[in-house]
């Protein structure tokens, strides 16, 4: 087997290939320690499906109304097994992350309520449904405010002022796990537990809800395990293993799935509807893949950042760090670093190798932004994909990897690509 001819056809060097492999070898023990946390989350998945009794007949298309969806409401309770929460809502009717946040907030809030997120701003499109920036629609507009605490400067949490931030109004705890495309550290499961215990000692009935996209399956427990009343995320990030077409998820506490149902579909109808159109099975199955995928993923954001790191470029999180979720950010320094980096992940991708990415003026952005993607499913970031506000201080985030191998390639071919322009020497 010749690794170095086959990888020399997509255009990689022997240099190229002999860093990577060094850096690649000192990661050995990380890499074992990622492939036991898939193991055990793939046993827990099998044994939610187990349970749940899962058989062919739940991967059979309903239409119309969608009554007696058999095939929904196991996949719903499978999520909820799998995820140790009472009950669960898993969709295609929910569109998007954003869409399935809504859905959990607004059907959980009323008029008077209080949300409050104590760990700093919400993500970007969360902005816009909690009216911090005005929107049609907004809960501002249906009489519900919001507070917020940000991290302490060392990334901890503000005790003292969450505590004073508490009051009688407060109703909903919005606790983002990830990052995002922040610069504030990513939440531990552990972290969150130790946060909603706070919080419950200081109001025991308040509605503590996670933001859990990119932090599925990356750790052994969810916050679920740890008291939070909802966890909540997109079927095309990490639950639904890079196979779900579409959807989102929210499980926890039987009356906050409850209410969020209800306010999904109509009071009064709640999960009893919604047609699955024949897409279950891909939840099923992608939910199956889904915790070797996103090892996959997470061996790619480690080798990133180790590859990266060692060429003197910033990296958050850094070589070492412990990880909570699938996202890596580099920081070039310049937009040729950037750009490179881009085209890099561009030309790995098994859909679309042969465009060229360029920055470009998008609708909501103050800057030029590149993206890189080539995947099967639209915007799918559980798939690799890399993008870049053309911005100092020129770093780029990038994410997924449905094998490791792909996003192995991915960063080999980055580097090739800042190698042949002269950017980086090895
Ligand atoms: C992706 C993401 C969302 C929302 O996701 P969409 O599916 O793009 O609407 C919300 N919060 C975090 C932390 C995310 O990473």
């Amino acid at each position: 087997m010749d690794m170095s001819m086959i990888y020399g056809q997509l255009g990689i060097s022997e240099t190229v290939l002999k860093y990577a492999k060094e850096v690649e070898e000192s990661l050995k023990d990380r890499f074992a320690e990622i492939d036991a946390t898939a193991e055990y989350n793939q046993i827990k998945v099998i044994k939610a499906m187990q349970e749940a009794r899962v058989s062919d007949v739940h991967f059979a298309a309903t239409t119309g109304y969608g009554y007696n969806d058999l095939g929904r409401d196991t996949l719903e309770e499978v999520y909820a097994k799998a995820f140790h929460g009472e009950d669960a809502l898993v969709r295609p009717q929910l569109i998007s992350g954003t869409h399935a946040l809504t859905v959990a907030m607004s059907g959980n809030l009323r008029p008077g309520d209080e949300i409050l997120s104590p760990v700093g701003k919400p993500y970007d499109t969360l902005e816009e449904v909690i009216g911090i920036r005005d929107s049609i629609g907004s809960l501002k507009e249906y009489g519900i405010s919001y507070r917020q605490v940000d991290l302490l400067p060392n990334g901890g949490f503000d005790y003292e002022n969450i505590r004073k931030a508490i009051n009688e109004k407060t109703k909903l705890i919005e606790i983002q796990r990830s990052k995002g495309y922040d610069t504030r550290p990513t939440l531990s499961v552990t972290q969150i537990g130790e946060l909603i215990a706070f919080i419950k000692g200081i109001k025991p009935d308040v509605i503590c809800m996670v933001d859990n996209c990119y932090g599925e399956f990356v750790e052994t427990i969810e916050p679920t395990d740890v008291g939070a009343d909802m966890i909540v995320g997109s079927l095309i990030k990490n639950p639904g293993g890079g196979l779900a077409p579409i959807g989102g998820y929210i499980v926890g506490r039987k009356d906050c799935i409850e209410r969020a149902a209800y306010r999904l579909t109509a009071p009064g109808l709640g999960k009893e509807v919604g047609a699955t159109l024949g897409v279950s099975q891909s939840l099923y199955q992608g939910l199956f893949l889904s915790p070797t995928v996103v090892a996959g993923a997470v061996k790619g954001a480690i080798f990133a950042a180790n590859v990266y790191e060692k060429l003197g470029f910033a990296v958050v999180p850094n070589s070492t760090e412990s990880r909570h979720d699938i996202i890596q950010a580099i920081t070039f320094g310049t937009p040729e670093g950037v750009i490179k980096f881009c085209e890099g992940i561009q030309a790995a991708a098994p859909v679309d190798s042969y465009v060229v990415p360029e920055p470009w003026a998008m609708p909501g952005y103050d800057s030029d932004v590149i993206m890189a993607a080539g995947a099967f499913v639209q915007g799918s970031s559980i798939e690799l994909s890399a993008d870049a506000p053309i911005k100092p201080p020129y770093a780029v985030y990038f994410q997924g990897g449905l094998t490791w191998y792909h996003a192995k390639l991915g960063i080999l071919m980055s580097l090739q690509k800042l190698l042949d322009a002269g950017l980086i020497t090895l």
